[in-house]
């Protein structure tokens, strides 16, 4: 199994992608900016899209991704895409964006019977299986009913996982749930610096104080990826993030990068 960064930032800018990372070439995790990234025919082969909540920064590339490959997974005959999400995201997709206003109902499109793309609802603590690949939803504490993933990389590998964490403010039930799981690979976010810690706290997001509080709860040694930073921060929160006690291995994701599991 691998994973391919597309897109890891906060926000926008050039060469700055929001969170998509692309799970072997078939599943979707987060659908930010970085989808843009895939060339048609890598996008016609995503047949999964797991979403860690509503917000606009990790939805956006749906509603493209759609239309881009609707025509083309149509001739082929393949099956509708399965968008997998919490209840409420899924429901805030269905008012809010393919609402026929900001863009058109795909999940009727092109015909009611054979859409390109279909809802599907999941829990926090339900186990995904997608094609022989298990999925964890995690719990996660946002503004907006949010979850992170672990991903298991099976027997082989000792059933170690590669975890991400969503957008998520300080998060006790994600640690709680990590102590019983082997951990190799962990994504978190750290989205302010320590300036912003107020703005953190009330977004619900973390920064590298935060981060510090959250990892003295973590078990094992795995390779830690800071994500979620917005463009043009990333140096200054990284180096609060050295300051800090504690001998993690840690450092910022990057699009493009690849991890294999
Ligand atoms: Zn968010
Ligand atoms: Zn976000």
């Amino acid at each position: 199994m691998k994973i391919r960064v597309l897109g890891c930032s906060g926000a926008i800018a050039a060469g700055y992608k929001t969170t998509a990372f692309l799970l072997d070439d078939d599943v979707l995790i987060d659908a930010g900016t970085g989808v843009g990234d895939l060339d048609l025919s890598a996008l016609a082969r995503v047949d999964h899209v797991l979403l860690s909540h509503s917000h606009l920064d990790h939805v956006l590339g749906l509603p493209l991704l759609a239309d881009s490959v609707l025509r083309l997974r149509a001739q082929a005959g393949r099956p509708p895409i399965q968008v997998h999400a919490l209840a409420p995201t899924l429901e805030a997709l269905r008012q809010h964006l393919f609402n026929g206003v900001i863009w058109p109902d795909f999940t009727r499109l092109p015909s009611a019977e054979r859409p390109v793309l279909t809802l599907q609802p999941f829990e926090v603590g339900q186990r995904l299986d997608l094609g022989g690949r298990m999925i964890e939803v995690l719990s996660a504490a946002h503004t907006v009913p949010a979850c992170g993933f672990a991903v298991d990389t099976g027997a082989a590998r000792d059933h170690a996982h590669w975890v991400y964490t969503g957008d998520t403010g300080p998060n006790p039930l994600l640690w709680q749930r990590l102590a019983q799981l082997r951990v190799s690979h962990l994504v978190i976010e750290t989205a302010f610096s320590d300036e912003e810690q107020q703005l953190a706290a009330i977004s619900r997001h973390l920064c590298p104080a935060a981060l510090g509080r959250e990892l003295a709860q973590l078990q094992g040694e795995p390779h830690i990826h800071i994500t979620h930073i917005k463009p043009g921060e990333v140096e200054a929160v990284m180096a609060e993030i050295a300051a800090l006690p504690g001998a993690h291995r840690m450092a910022a994701l990057r699009a493009g990068q690849l991890i294999e599991l």
